[in-house]
């Protein structure tokens, strides 16, 4: 007898997710952590960065109160911020193992190694399942040059005894734009620095051009740090054109990889891809047919919301023999940057190369809070169509960006065409009814 029918390793949101389901489908299941509970997302990812885009942004709601007719005095404290931060982090561990355990799932704390098809060890016990979950989610990429070891990654990032006052953000994807923005909002001078000329690489191209033109840091393109040097209580970096940067914080955000050292896959005969992500069937099924893996170790959507959709089909397939897949043409996403930018479907390049025939519709509109500012950044709204109407793809650049996208995503799953939208009736005044008027 096994003593679980389903072994579930890590305690982010694809795992915790899937322990509680197999758990609701009347599985005997266990899940897995060595750290804390909630993963990448509570700890060290969308939850903390969200709530730090929001301290960064209040910069921007003081400096527009004036023009409502209040006034006050504006004062940051780095200290407080993270300390409230860190409680609401504390609250949702909380509430993650107090959901597992009125699920009936028994958490085992400690590391996990997979010492066969159906065996796990953790703190030198060797448990059986029947079936083994793998999310054990991703890491930052560290990087590799003389003096890596004085930059820190997101995780550190997080960590900060205090605001530093230079910061240099390596990588222009999610990471490195959503820090950039957080760091500059809440007052430091920021320089970003990417390898290629393309920041948010995949994203729509004249979304990432409008959102770079109103970005509130300095950029630099084409570039790589090949060295870097402590100095005086800060860093010197030096680049592959020459010259030094200074900065009390170098931050490299590159990627991430799949979190796979130390879980003995190899042993186990999990094949991985090159990268290390285990490589899985449309079932979520790795080479060894009793262990599955989904989330960021897949390394193939890294976003919470599609771990959780992969939790909900593996064990809806396993313990109720219905597998379908998440739609995973139409996962929306949002980089939190200021303003935010968010997609849904096709860029336009993907849609010409794929369906020749489209049509794009825009608008430029300038945000009525921003009624009051001589100098506010536009939003964009952009709409891809097909030759049939549907619409193919949106993306937007405006501050509601990733709220307005959501619906949108619903809207196309659906079928949702232009002409639909001329036929909808707005909320006025708001940003959302510049939908229902574009030509
Ligand atoms: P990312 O979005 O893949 O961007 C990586 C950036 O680093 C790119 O600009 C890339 O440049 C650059 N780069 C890669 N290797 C490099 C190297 N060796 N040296 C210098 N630059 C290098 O990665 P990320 O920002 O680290 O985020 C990782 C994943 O986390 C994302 O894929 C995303 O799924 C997830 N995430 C999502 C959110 C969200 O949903 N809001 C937020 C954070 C993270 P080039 O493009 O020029 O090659």
């Amino acid at each position: 007898m096994p003593d679980f029918d389903f072994l579930v390793i890590g305690g982010g949101s694809g795992g915790v997710r899937a322990a509680r389901r197999a758990a609701a489908h009347g599985a005997k299941s266990a899940l897995v952590e060595r750290r804390d509970l909630g993963g990448t997302c509570v700890n060290v990812g969308c939850i903390p960065k969200k709530l730090m885009v929001y301290a960064a942004e209040t910069r921007e709601a003081l400096e527009l109160a004036p023009g409502y007719g209040w006034r006050m005095r504006a004062d940051f404290n780095w200290t407080e911020s993270v300390a409230h931060r860190d409680g609401e982090i504390s609250r949702l561990r909380a509430v993650y193992r107090r959901l597992l355990g009125e699920s009936g799932v028994t958490l085992l704390e400690g590391e996990a190694v997979l010492s066969g098809p159906q065996q796990v060890r953790v703190q030198g016990r060797e448990y059986q399942a029947k079936h083994i979950l793998v999310a054990t989610g991703s890491t930052p990429v560290r990087p590799e040059l003389p003096g890596g070891e004085h930059a820190i990654v997101s995780d550190q990032a997080f960590h900060l005894p205090e605001l530093p006052r230079r910061v240099c953000v390596v990588g222009g994807g999610y990471i490195g734009l959503e820090f950039a923005c957080i760091f500059s909002g809440l007052g430091a001078e920021v320089t970003l620095l990417n390898r290629s000329k393309t920041l948010l690489r995949g994203f729509d191209r004249e979304a990432v051009e409008f959102l770079t033109h109103t970005l509130p840091f300095s950029r630099r393109l084409n570039v790589r740090i090949t060295n870097i040097r402590p100095m005086n209580n800060a860093l010197t970096a030096h680049t592959d054109r020459g010259e030094d940067l200074y900065a009390d914080t170098i931050l490299f955000a590159i990627g991430r990889r799949p979190a796979v050292d130390g879980l003995g896959l190899e042993q186990a005969g999990v094949q991985t891809s090159p990268q290390g992500a285990i490589l899985v069937n449309e079932r979520y099924r790795s080479s060894v047919p009793s262990i599955y893996a989904i989330g960021d170790v897949t390394q193939r959507v890294m976003l919470t919301p599609t771990a959780i959709a992969e939790a909900e089909a593996l064990t809806r397939g396993l313990f109720q023999n219905d597998w379908r897949q998440p739609d995973y043409n139409l996962v929306p996403s949002a980089v939190f940057s200021h303003p935010c930018l968010a997609a849904v479907g096709l860029t336009e390049e993907h849609a010409r190369q794929k369906h020749g025939d489209i049509r794009v519709l825009r608008a430029h509109t300038k945000p009525l809070r921003y009624a009051f500012r001589e100098k506010a950044p536009d939003s964009l709204i952009k709409v891809i169509a097909g030759a049939d109407d549907r619409i193919l793809g949106v993306h937007l650049v405006a501050p509601e960006a990733a709220e307005l996208i959501q619906g949108f995503t619903l809207a196309m799953r659906a079928g949702a065409t232009t002409a639909m939208l001329k036929d909808t009736i707005g909320i006025h005044p708001t940003l959302a009814e510049e939908f229902f008027s574009l030509d």
